[in-house]
């Protein structure tokens, strides 16, 4: 028997994910975003359950070979664009659309020999200083490329920085419109975050989304909110079994360091799952974990291979028992990542990501 930590790909809960991003953005087609090998769920696994969307939007030109070789004929973003001038070959290869961010890429375009004029996303930059034109600089690109006989559409795009926060979307709004609205082209605005708080606003949703985390059942801005209150379906589940019981006694430890000190007596359970299967190690005792779909807590440090749960609210669980790093539990009992993200001081993005390649994952429905 293979060392029993498994990864879950939910198939049904990213398709349900992308219906309620669509009830969110009504009339707003939908980029399913793949980057990061569709978030650590593995793109070629998470396929089945977003081809529901009408784009593709990743970074890497292998992974839009990889959409394409899924059998994908419909649109495909690279979100940062081309990286060097001879990507573009590849974009008119396989007709990918991309963003341009800055006038390099415009320069790359006006000396590509092509046969078919490219489809771009102009990228303002409008207040998160990473991609993008600024304002004042904006329509003399858009200018620029629509004067090329090598792009044929020209859509407009920004990205939010405070989405998920206090300030919200309001000022870079004010921003994008102000400077566009005067400039033809599709619009795309709107991150997870943007589309479950202001999905509402026909400005905020306009005419393409970019709903990332949201698909693979994280919660954009929690703790404010979880997957629940956003009506959202854990799309991983990371699951193991303990492989040994340990009674304590009061003042006995546990695990490297001795972090927990047992009070009084107390069945420990060791959890084949450690922080070389993804597991973040600086998760500390008290972190949710469900054990037979009852909810516990780990305990002491996490060891590269095991981590300890307390046993005390599962008294039947022996050797083999179902444990649920997060996700789904056999008995539909959901640990959100969010949790056991917050509980090590990040996001659920960087956990789904970080899934160690030594975990075996199986598409389920
Ligand atoms: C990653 C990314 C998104 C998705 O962000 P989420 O917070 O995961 O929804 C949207 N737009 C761009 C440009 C991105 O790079």
């Amino acid at each position: 028997m293979p060392r029993p930590i498994q990864a879950l790909i939910h198939t049904e809960a990213l398709s349900h994910n992308l219906r309620q991003a669509r009830q969110a953005a009504p009339d707003a087609r939908i980029w399913a975003i793949v980057k990061a090998n569709a978030y650590g769920h593995g793109i070629d696994r998470a396929y089945e359950g977003l081809r529901g969307a009408d784009g593709f939007a990743l970074l890497d030109l292998s992974e839009a070979e990889k959409v394409r070789s899924l059998g994908w004929r419909g649109p495909i973003l690279l979100l940062e664009g081309v990286f060097e001038p001879r990507d573009l070959e590849l974009c008119s290869r396989l007709d990918l659309w991309h963003v341009v961010h800055c006038t390099e890429q415009i320069d790359w375009l006006a000396a590509h020999k092509t046969q078919k004029p490219h489809r771009v996303f102009l990228k303002m930059n409008s207040g998160m200083n990473r991609l993008g034109l600024r304002a004042g600089a904006f329509r003399a690109a858009w200018a620029r490329l629509n004067a090329l006989p090598q792009v044929d559409e020209i859509s407009l795009m920004t990205h939010f920085a405070e989405a998920d926060g206090e300030r919200g979307v309001a000022q870079q709004l004010a921003t994008f419109t102000a400077a566009t609205h005067d400039l033809t082209g599709e619009r795309s605005l709107a991150n997870s975050a943007a589309v479950l708080r202001y999905g509402a606003d026909p400005a905020v949703r306009a005419d393409w989304v970019r709903p990332g985390i949201l698909a693979y059942g994280s919660s954009p801005d929690f703790p404010a909110h979880d997957i629940d209150h956003w009506g959202l379906q854990p799309a991983m589940t990371l699951r193991s079994r303990l492989i040994a019981v340990q009674p304590l006694t009061a003042g006995d430890s546990v695990g490297y360091g001795a972090r927990f000190t047992a009070t009084e007596p107390l069945r420990v359970g060791v959890v084949a799952c450690g922080y070389a299967d993804g597991y973040p190690r600086v998760a500390d005792t008290g972190t949710p974990v469900l054990v037979d779909g009852v909810r516990t807590r780990t305990l002491g440090r996490v060891s590269m291979d095991m981590l300890a749960v307390d046993l005390t609210p599962v008294p039947q669980a022996g050797l083999g028992a179902e444990v649920t790093l997060w996700g789904r539990a056999a008995n539909g009992t959901v640990l959100a990542i969010d949790e056991v993200a917050r509980a090590a001081g990040t996001l659920g993005y960087e956990l789904m990501c970080a899934l160690a390649p030594r975990v075996p994952v199986e598409v389920v429905a």
